[in-house]
């Protein structure tokens, strides 16, 4: 077993933990970098929880993202496409394939989560999401997530989602001139995008609390974000830079 594939199991395992409310049952999906060419998903009828070898397989590059530029479809023609895609294990990839080699190919990115955290999908379901995200609102919020994470409009899961989080990242990328660190999919959940398992791990939970922060501010008249000066502070302390390498 690569290092890799060992990592991706514990990570899954500790996003599958209950006690985190990251996903239920077989919410959830995860990946991990192999090589140039392919990468490690969660095959579909599995569970975070229970990760083991059995639980993902290998699946190419190529194939899964040259599906994206095909006109539509059918749901047996993308099953076929994924088996087709597979190249190590039996079962068949994720319907979320597609988002985690798009997710995979970003610069710096080497494991991917993708959850259903209670707080998060509840704030995503509210009325006012767009704007509870539009800034930041405590400092370690920063140091993890940066600025803003990319936000995906509502879209049906599988090749849709993943044209949509296509589309948002460009967007995000020539806005920001970088790639996000996690991905809010409105009524939905959330993408954390990480160098490493633990990375994937810590932006997760920082995500899940900026939720439960942003919830309870609504008690009081709602989020006052930080400015643009005091975030590019955060951003470009030498002791916040220092401590973002610690946590990785
Ligand atoms: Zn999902």
């Amino acid at each position: 077993m690569t290092p890799q594939l060992t990592e991706l199991i514990e990570m899954s395992r500790s996003l599958g933990d209950e006690r985190q409310d990251m996903v239920i049952l077989g919410e959830g999906n995860t990946s991990a970098w192999a090589d140039d060419g392919s990468f490690w998903v969660k095959a579909s009828g599995t569970q975070l929880v229970q990760a083991d070898l059995a639980t993902f397989v290998r699946v190419g590059f190529q194939p899964v993202l040259a599906a994206l530029e095909r006109n539509s479809m059918d749901d047996e023609e993308i099953k076929q496409l994924l088996r087709e895609a597979t190249l190590e294990g039996f079962r068949t990839p994720s319907i979320e394939t597609f988002l985690h080699a798009i997710c995979l190919r970003l610069e710096g990115v080497r494991f991917v989560g993708h959850i259903h955290p209670t707080a998060v999908v509840a704030l995503l379901s509210s009325a006012r999401s767009r704007e509870l995200f539009g800034g930041a609102v405590f400092p370690d919020q920063i140091v993890l997530l940066g600025p803003t994470p990319a936000y995906v409009p509502y879209a049906d899961p599988g090749l849709p989602l993943a044209h949509a989080v296509r589309q948002s990242l460009a967007e995000y990328m020539s806005r920001e001139g970088r790639a996000p660190r996690a991905i809010l999919l409105e009524n939905h959940g959330a993408i954390a995008l990480g160098g490493t398992a633990r990375e994937v791990l810590n932006i997760s939970r920082m995500l899940d609390k900026v939720c439960r922060i942003l919830a309870a501010t609504l008690a009081a008249g709602g989020p006052r974000f930080l400015t643009a000066a005091q975030v590019q502070r955060i951003e470009g302390r030498p002791d916040e830079r220092a401590r973002r390498a610690d946590l990785k």
